[in-house]
């Protein structure tokens, strides 16, 4: 398996109930590495920017208003199959469909308020990664 990098952002109502410890252990108590990692508060040109594919979805407005509601936590994960590796530590989307022991059902408020985001591809973890990153700022 390759080793990889992934794009993760601890999500406003994450960061408002002060959960950013306990979500960073479970990456890494499941081997992943936190090679980068920035506390900031997301514009409303970067959240829809961000989120631009969702851009037709009637939950567009309501996402960008929630993700720039408070702090995010922007890191990129690293590990063997990173991309998928963090996608099993989320968990579903909607928590209410989410497996036991994974961030979202353990710590996800609702469908929106789901405590956190992964890259879904490595093609995306890419350019999500240069979307908050500079070379610079990774440091494995
Ligand atoms: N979202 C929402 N309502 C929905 C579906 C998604 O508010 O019906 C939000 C939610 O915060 C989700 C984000 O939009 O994490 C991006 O949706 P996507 O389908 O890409 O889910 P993810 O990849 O985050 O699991």
């Amino acid at each position: 398996m390759a080793v990889e990098r992934t794009l993760s952002i601890i999500k406003p109502d994450a960061t408002r109930r002060n959960l950013t410890g306990k979500i960073n252990a479970r990456f890494e108590e499941a081997g992943l590495r936190i090679v980068a990692q920035k506390r900031i508060r997301l514009t409303k040109e970067q959240a829809e920017k961000f989120y631009e594919v969702h851009a037709e979805r009637s939950f567009f407005g309501e996402l960008v208003s929630f993700m720039t509601s408070g702090p995010v936590v922007v890191q990129v994960l690293e590990g063997e199959n990173a991309v998928v590796a963090n996608r099993d530590i989320m968990g579903a989307t909607n928590p209410a469909n989410a497996a036991p022991g994974t961030i979202r059902k353990d710590f996800a408020e609702s469908i929106e308020a789901n405590s956190v985001h992964g890259s879904d591809s490595p093609e995306n973890a890419a350019s999500e990664i240069k979307f908050f990153f500079s070379k610079s700022e990774i440091v494995p």
